[in-house]
């Protein structure tokens, strides 16, 4: 009786997955190649793909089917697979089932019209012109957020569990802040230390044969060709629209190739966790990613961890000079390696190092959380935002656009979300010391262009596992301690200390 239950109920978690793949498909095509006057429509698309998926997991249907399961003596001795894929289909239920579904609709219908209003502002470096519409996307997510915490819970809990399930911010401030003071004396002694110019200031490096370098890249770290696109956005970005389909973008620029070329290992980092994840769980919980913050610390790992590093390099130096005569012919390697590596605190998260990276997000969680608990109203958020970036990084930002408008997140009502960048980066580090540990000539092999058993040593540890247990736990199995930001602290000293003399 349970089997047969488990069978129906997972028939609808597929079902309903490939609907909310429609949705997927949508919002890339919304940022590659929708006119700008489609938003508003488009937004009446997203919001019926919203409402459809919220309809079907929160369904009479699927509540019944869900104690059947739960109640059946099967379940105990069931596949470890299927317990993970129930207890995860109970998880969503419970979320979705206390937010109404007019709730659910309204956000999806007012995302691309806040969304479209940001990127006016930003272009105009004016907060004003987005203000009205953050008000709005504010007042829905608190809405949303108390409807889930309910009267016991806290409301920005509530809204970063739908990125990374389990997360609270009584565990994430901590870690944050141990992330902060950690990095504090480095980013002291680079600030004091200063950079060089960029040893190819004022050369061109064609855009046309940065196509070619970028991408030939998801390939060589292991992304089928056939199971995968590369186009142009103005936010890069990876989007898993179903098995064999998954897209990413980037962006180029003439005068510095770093932006692309990064950027494209790093959503290639994402879309390798996706091809990773087990086909024979697709739709279910257990081949799903498990959450951002595991997203993330593939991305980084990839973009950061494997490709600046010298390894890298060494293999794929000589080629890149060779593309660009004109602006590399006199820069050595070495020469190289620390331009990809520069730091310096900067007003703009996407352009920041790793050093100071996690600052840009230590920001951000202070902020939108002062916002969701109503301490800071949205009309004061520009001027919140200068003293935090004087107080975290020594800056203050010259306009808006370098300032609070410069992230799309908020304009997608996405508040809790940045947290787990810096989860991912700890992650990330975490999982590259372990995957060291356990491939003792790993940086010879990468050396020598083999990315092969670091990747077959991911997808084991990380991605078949789906999203059968919580992001933490992945990651403490996969290392065998739990996620501790003296990982990333270590990495950074050990590879920035010879570089800044700290
Ligand atoms: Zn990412």
């Amino acid at each position: 009786m349970g089997e047969q239950a488990y069978q129906r109920l997972m028939d609808r978690v597929r079902d309903t997955a490939v609907v909310q793949s429609i949705g997927w498909l949508l919002s890339w095509d919304q940022e590659t190649n929708m006119p700008a006057a489609g938003a508003s429509h488009r937004g009446r698309q997203l919001a019926l793909v919203a409402g459809l998926v919220h309809e079907r997991l929160t369904a009479s249907v699927t509540k019944d089917l869900l104690a059947e399961v739960e109640a059946a003596p099967w379940l105990q001795d069931a596949p470890p697979h299927a317990r993970a894929n129930v207890a995860e289909t109970r998880r969503v239920h419970e979320r979705l089932t206390r937010v109404p579904r007019t709730l659910v609709e309204e956000v999806a219908r007012t995302v691309p019209v806040a969304q479209h209003a940001w990127a006016s502002a930003r272009r105009a470096s004016d907060f004003a012109l987005f203000r009205p519409h953050l008000e709005k996307m504010v007042a829905l997510k608190r809405d949303e957020a108390r409807a889930i915490a309910g009267s016991g819970g806290d409301p920005y809990d509530a809204l970063m569990d739908e990125f990374e399930p389990g997360a609270r911010i009584a565990e994430v401030a901590p870690f944050l802040d141990a992330l902060v003071d950690g990095l504090a004396p480095a980013v002291l002694a680079i600030s004091k230390q200063g950079n060089p110019p960029l040893p190819w200031e004022g050369r061109r490096f064609p855009v046309e044969r940065q196509r070619v370098v970028c991408g030939a890249l998801p390939a060589a770290i292991g992304l089928s060709p056939q199971g995968s696109r590369l186009d142009v956005s103005a936010h890069p970005f990876c989007q898993r629209i179903g098995v064999g389909d998954l897209r990413i973008t980037t962006r180029y620029d003439e005068a510095d190739p770093r932006g692309a070329y990064f950027g494209v290992l790093h959503e290639a980092g994402h879309a390798l966790y996706e091809q990773g994840l087990d086909p024979a769980h697709d739709g279910t919980p257990c081949g799903e990613a498990r959450s951002l913050a595991v997203h993330e610390s593939q991305s980084r790992l990839w973009e950061n961890l494997v490709g600046r590093g010298r390894p890298w390099w060494r293999h794929h130096y000589p080629t890149l000079r060779a593309v660009f005569p004109e602006a590399l012919h006199d820069v050595e390697l070495e020469a190289f390696y620390r331009a990809i590596n520069r730091v310096a605190p900067s007003f703009i998260r996407v352009e920041a190092d790793e050093v100071t990276y996690n600052l840009h997000i230590a920001v951000r969680v202070r902020l939108e959380r002062a916002i969701i608990t109503g301490a800071l109203a949205v009309a004061d958020l520009p001027g919140a935002w200068n003293d935090e970036y004087r107080r975290a990084l020594g800056l203050t930002p010259p306009d808006d656009a370098r300032g609070c408008l410069q992230d799309v997140h908020w304009s997608c009502g996405a508040f809790g979300y940045f947290a787990t960048y810096a989860l991912g980066n700890v992650y990330g580090a975490q999982l590259m010391e372990a995957a060291r540990a356990a491939l003792p000539s790993l940086d010879d092999e990468i050396a020598s262009g083999s990315t092969a058993s670091l990747l077959a040593w991911l997808v084991s540890k990380v991605h078949r596992r789906g999203a059968s247990a919580r992001g933490a736990r992945i990651v403490e199995d996969a290392t065998g301690y739990a996620p501790d930001a003296a990982a990333f602290l270590r990495y950074i000293k050990q590879k920035y200390g010879p570089l800044y003399g700290f």
